[in-house]
């Protein structure tokens, strides 16, 4: 509830996963004076003390490790299927709820960013214009993926897969879908079903939706034998030079679907891009209780820039320099609201949008972004 039983909450966590770190780290030491379940050992002269210290080590032992289990066949389908995807990177799960920072309270509290693999090659991220949706082209190197795809009645086929024709993208890695509204999944049939682009894995927010869009994008899915991930808050992977991690969604309602969005904060070298869907104030509220590292050059306004998102405390936390607006000119919403445009002024954000420029290409070198209007972006963050 309030902020200091919250981070009482966390630091609870936190110790508990030290305590597992010792036991599993020095584990085999059996003699671990802590280690033995408490007060359990009970008496009954020293070889059954033992023994039953012993019996509890093992049954600790064996909860951790059914306990990692659970955790592999949830975050599992993520490691296993990046391992199979990237076959040049490394698969990294990191919980980074669990910074390894030694030092005080202050600074355990603190987020700790994850780390950064080296960035020789280019990375090219495309805010492509769908008009009122989303969809985002991340490309390095062979590798892509395509955060949402837009509305299939505005981003239509031939907008679709004729931009990613153009990027010569024959390939994607993943597709996210970020949460199941029209404007983010609608477009994703035409790619599933097309011969021209192969699809690897799906990345969604554990939800469903019963509209008709979800439907056929679940059943495209299926028809098409695509694996599927559920996105995780704290993992992270890489794909060539990328490094993604997933912060949100976290333990959100989701009765608002909006807040299930997959967010992502993708890295290359120096440069951060915060990809954010339409999550809303509260998610955001999650993804810096939980600790979430947000710290990005370069944030798409969430939910097109809408007076739901964007939360004062959020925009300082991510830093940005750049707000990177997908909207659709003239939408009913009135997106982005005026309140939004007037913080990102007054957090001096050079904002961009598509309404006004069309596709949107940055280009990472690694070193800085050159952005659409032509100006290089060094990272701050
Ligand atoms: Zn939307």
């Amino acid at each position: 509830m309030d902020l200091a039983s919250k981070k009482r909450k966390v630091k609870a966590v936190k110790e508990k996963v030290n305590t597992v770190r010792n036991l599993t780290g020095g584990g085999s030491g059996g003699g671990g004076r802590n280690s033995g379940g408490g007060g359990r050992g009970g008496r009954g002269g020293r070889r059954g003390g033992n023994k039953k210290g012993i019996l509890a080590i093992v049954a600790i032992a064996a909860i951790v490790i059914i306990g990692l289990g659970v955790f592999a066949l949830f975050g599992g389908n993520v490691g296993g299927l990046l391992e199979g995807l990237t076959g040049d990177g490394e698969t990294v799960l990191v919980d980074a709820n669990q910074p390894d920072a030694p030092g005080g309270d202050a600074q355990a509290d603190a987020p700790v960013p994850p780390p950064t693999g080296e960035a020789t090659g280019e990375v090219r991220v495309h805010f492509i214009d769908v008009g009122q949706g989303d969809s985002i082209l991340v490309q390095c190197d062979n590798h892509a993926i395509l955060i949402d795809a837009g509305d299939n009645r505005i981003a239509t086929r031939e907008t679709i897969l004729g931009y990613l024709a153009d990027m010569g993208v024959t390939r994607l890695d993943y597709i996210v879908a970020t949460h199941p509204h029209l404007d983010h999944i609608g477009s994703f049939i035409h790619i599933i079903n097309s011969d021209a682009v192969e699809v690897g894995r799906v990345m969604m927010p554990d939800v469903t939706h019963t509209s008709a869009a979800f439907r056929n994008f679940i059943a495209a899915i299926d028809e098409n034998d695509i694996p599927a991930t559920i996105a995780t808050q704290g993992h992270t992977f890489r794909l060539g030079e990328m490094d993604f991690t997933v912060v949100a969604p976290g333990d959100v309602s989701f009765s608002n679907l909006n807040n299930a969005s997959v967010v992502l904060r993708m890295t290359h070298g120096a440069n951060s891009f915060l990809f954010t869907g339409d999550a809303e104030v509260p998610s955001e509220r999650n993804m810096l209780d939980n600790g979430m590292y947000l710290r990005s050059d370069i944030m798409q306004a969430g939910h097109h820039g809408s007076r739901t998102s964007s939360s004062s405390d959020f925009v300082a936390a991510v830093n940005p320099r750049v707000a990177a607006i997908s909207v659709g000119a003239g939408n009913s919403y009135n997106h982005p609201h005026t309140e939004i445009l007037d913080l990102f002024e007054e957090h001096n954000l050079l904002v961009l949008r598509t309404d006004e420029l069309g596709h949107m290409v940055f280009v990472s070198c690694g070193a800085d972004v050159l952005m659409p209007d032509g100006q290089r972006l060094r990272s701050l963050n």
